[in-house]
């Protein structure tokens, strides 16, 4: 009995975590359109036919119509289906993690919903808007209080150790990075504090480098093509706020022989 009530709570979870991913897609697609996020319904962008209350059930309906509009038989992106499992997932985790709906998982998960949107809009337009940054800091000041673990002057430093190097170089090697992941890794570093934003900025700089010499090697890039790195510094802040107590930890332990 425990087990299906752990399962039920589980998918409620999940669901949940998957509605609010079905409309950070919406976000995705309609703020660099410049449409309004609340007025409009829900369409096709093929056919703009308003979607019935069935289609808006997140994941499922995908499925149920085989990743195509039902009006005019359009594709649907499996980038859209793949984000609302993202959200799920990350919703879930964030109530494992954190305490079930405790403060701490909400404003963890308030946070990935950014870094997510930041993500997919960087990776499609080359673009970080600032009213991004300005809700990372307002996530920040909220954590200030959620996770006082986290000193004010961790924070202050966490502003300043990645944000500071990268300014430095992208005033030697222009096009280095642009003001958006520097802005970024700033107002990250408020909400991480400086240990969690190094950490995130080793993962964004790894997974990012592997990224490019995978595209050097398949020759759809050149050495002077530029790529989005949002995308990388975004999962390395997701990968430090989940694993980053630990892998701290057993970083500092191989130091203390
Ligand atoms: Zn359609």
């Amino acid at each position: 009995m425990l087990y299906l009530i752990l399962a039920f709570i589980g998918a409620l979870l999940f669901l949940i975590g998957a509605c609010f991913f079905s409309f950070l897609n919406v976000v995705v697609w309609r703020t660099p359109r410049k449409e309004s996020l609340v007025h409009g319904r829900s369409h096709c962008p093929v056919c703009g036919r308003v979607l019935t209350a069935w289609e808006l059930v997140p994941c499922f309906s995908f499925l149920a119509l085989r990743g195509k509009c039902y009006g005019c038989g359009a594709k649907i992106p499996v980038r859209d289906f793949w984000v609302e499992v993202l959200g799920g997932v990350l919703f879930l985790a964030c109530n494992v993690h954190f305490g079930l709906m405790t403060g701490r998982a909400l404003l963890s998960f308030a946070l990935l919903f950014i870094l997510t949107v930041v993500a997919l809009m960087d990776w499609d337009t080359m673009e970080i808007y600032d009213r991004f940054h300005v809700m990372i800091l307002g996530c920040a000041a909220l954590s200030l209080w959620l996770f006082p673990e986290i000193t004010l002057m961790e924070r202050l430093i966490g502003c300043l150790c990645v944000s500071a190097p990268m300014f430095a170089l992208a005033m030697i090697v222009p096009g280095g990075f642009g003001g958006g992941d520097i802005k970024l890794m700033f107002a990250l570093g408020a909400y991480l504090g400086w240990k969690n934003t190094l950490l995130a900025a080793f993962f964004g700089v790894v997974s990012g480098g592997l990224y490019a010499v995978m595209l050097l090697r398949k020759k759809k890039a050149g050495r002077k093509d530029q790529f989005a790195f949002g995308p990388f510094l975004c999962t390395g802040a997701a990968a430090a706020i989940f694993f980053g107590q630990p892998i701290l930890q057993w970083y500092l332990s191989l130091w203390q022989i």
